[in-house]
């Protein structure tokens, strides 16, 4: 099908800025740029209905990192930059909360565990905590980040071999964080138009982009001053030189439980498998890429980990996978592409922390352009 005249001059020309995702980083970017920019017209554009990324189909961790997934970028970063990473994920949660509102976003204060498996990888041992503790306290403000703790009552004894607690990260109900974040966007007078691809980017003056209407529909070419690039892990499609891949990740979410509690998040395997509580009782069980199996072999082992810990958890009635945007490293990109084009992709699998930070300062760049 193709654009009408009326979709082409009230939907897609016109614009000041325009955001190509809607996502969390996209849409915090969108609301920030209406603030800096109240005079200009901008525009989200989103390929699908809900969004194909992480934003509506993550687990809804408000988390800065676990011991392990710390130990393992301070060796990768360096602990300057690490420890920089780390300030980002805290205070991208400060501004997603202050924007939106707790009772908004479901925001659950409601710390969390790392747990070690027997048969899993290896506790962090207690030296190398206490190291990262005096490491972390200048940015978490307390001296005890992470505290080795007994195994939380509520998983099978015998499960986990060790505990580690840090009273600092929360859950968020990403449904509602995501309707949050629609609401600001649109009470911002930015609009955000569904359904529409941006199929080819050109940098320049003005940068031209190729629109397509859905995923089959007729094409048809625009010209901005000036856009963002706001598709995380599927980056690579319209700017094939960034270091920014899609990683798959598989989620479950068990029946309704009358009597289990409702709170509690949990990270087991370096961060590479996460577990919580969801309201009704439910479970929520994701991730294990690192075992490197197809997608029925990574349901099954999920599973069978799910009800290691727990043994009532209860039939699954949800099973769905989501794309991050993964690279060599976990340090997000934002950065210009070129004349009037900008990137903030890669957010890995902390981008509810990250995204609502990187989308401002995607937009602090995005307002002082030509
Ligand atoms: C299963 C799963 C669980 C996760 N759990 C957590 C968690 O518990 N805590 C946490 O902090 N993070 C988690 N993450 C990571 C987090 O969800 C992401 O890092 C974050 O949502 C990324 O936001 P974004 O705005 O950068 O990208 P996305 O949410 O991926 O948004 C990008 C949008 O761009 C759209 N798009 C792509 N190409 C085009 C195009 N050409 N034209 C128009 N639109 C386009 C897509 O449809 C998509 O909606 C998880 C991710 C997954 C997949």
């Amino acid at each position: 099908m193709e654009f009408s005249f009326w979709e082409d001059q009230t939907w897609l020309q016109h614009r000041d800025a325009l955001v190509i995702g809607g996502g969390i980083v996209g849409l915090s970017a969108a609301c920030r740029l209406a603030e800096l920019r109240p005079d200009w017209r901008i525009a989200v554009m989103e390929r699908s209905a809900f969004g194909d990324g992480g934003t509506t189909r993550n687990a809804g961790f408000a988390c800065f990192g676990s011991p392990a997934e710390l130990l393992d970028d301070r060796a990768v970063l360096g602990d300057a930059a690490a420890l920089a990473l780390v300030e980002r994920r805290l205070r991208g949660l400060r501004t997603l909360r202050s924007w939106l509102g707790d009772g908004a976003i479901g925001y659950e204060s409601c710390g969390s565990h790392a747990l070690y498996v027997p048969e899993g990888m290896a506790p962090v041992a207690t030296d190398a905590l206490a190291d990262l503790n005096r490491w972390l306290e200048p940015v978490t403000g307390i001296a005890r980040t992470f505290e080795r703790v007994p195994a939380p009552a509520t998983l099978r004894e015998g499960a986990v071999v060790a505990a580690d607690w840090s009273p600092l990260e929360g859950a968020v109900h990403t449904g509602a964080l995501h309707r949050a974040l629609l609401r600001r966007t649109a009470k911002a007078g930015v609009d955000v138009v569904r359904g529409v691809e941006i199929v080819a980017v050109k940098p320049g003056d003005p940068v031209e982009l190729t629109v397509r209407r859905g995923r089959s529909g007729s094409e048809h070419r625009i010209a901005v001053p000036r856009c963002l690039v706001a598709t995380n892990a599927f980056a690579r499609e319209l700017l094939p030189d960034l270091d920014a891949h899609p990683a798959e990740n598989r989620v479950l979410v068990t029946e309704p439980h009358p009597t289990r509690p409702s709170t509690g998040t949990y990270h087991l395997e370096a961060g590479y498998v996460y577990a919580r509580h969801l309201p009704d009782g439910r479970l929520l069980i994701g991730g294990g890429r690192h075992w490197q199996l197809d997608a029925s072999g990574t349901a099954d082992r999920l599973r069978s980990l799910l009800t290691d810990l727990w043994p009532d958890a209860g039939a699954t009635a949800f099973e769905w996978t989501g794309t991050l945007g993964v690279g060599a490293v976990r340090e997000p990109i934002v950065e210009a592409v070129g004349p009037g084009v900008l990137a903030a992709v890669r957010l890995g699998g902390m981008g509810v922390a990250i995204g609502a930070g990187l989308g401002r300062e995607a937009a602090d760049l995005l307002a002082k352009s030509r």
